[in-house]
């Protein structure tokens, strides 16, 4: 059972983890989960047919319960990413808007560069970020509104 938090390590749900765009977790192993509807919602968004997007870009999930985005031949990198950015942004999957703050994968620390915020200070880093044009690359949606 895990102790309590360091103390650099605020508790969850007292910080929110503010992306930087570093695009490490698009290059990370494992599926990019496509849940209920999203397939077709990014097909929409690439102006693709469904089946044309699902055999391009689409292959069952390791426990095949379901859809991942394809990795790029010969790599772990997400199909999406386009240099440092992610081709469906507008679009994206729920498991990329949540990470880190909804979810995180073992070792997670050592490759996000995501800047831990107070809850209390949230808003207004939100306000510097949208002055300076920095979309949240990895922002839970609800957190942004
Ligand atoms: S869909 Fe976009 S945000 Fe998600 S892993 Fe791929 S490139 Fe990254
Ligand atoms: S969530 Fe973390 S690993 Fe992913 S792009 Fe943002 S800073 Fe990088």
């Amino acid at each position: 059972m895990p102790g309590p938090p360091a103390k650099d390590e605020p508790g969850e749900g007292d910080v929110y983890y503010v992306c930087q765009r570093c695009t490490n977790c698009c290059k990370w192993p494992g599926d990019v989960v496509l849940e209920n509807g999203e397939t077709e919602a990014i097909a929409k968004f690439l102006g693709m047919d469904l089946l044309e997007f699902t055999e391009r870009y689409t292959r069952l999930r390791e426990n095949r319960t379901g859809l991942s985005l394809i990795e790029k031949e010969g790599s772990h990198e997400c199909i999406m990413l386009e240099g440092a950015d992610c081709r469906i942004q507008a679009a994206k999957p729920k498991q990329c808007a949540g990470f880190p703050n909804t979810w995180k994968f073992p070792g997670w620390r050592k490759v996000c560069e995501a800047i831990p915020v107070p809850m209390s200070d949230l808003q207004e880093v939100q306000h510097q970020q949208r002055e300076t044009h920095h979309s949240c690359y990895h922002a839970n949606d609800d957190m942004n509104e």
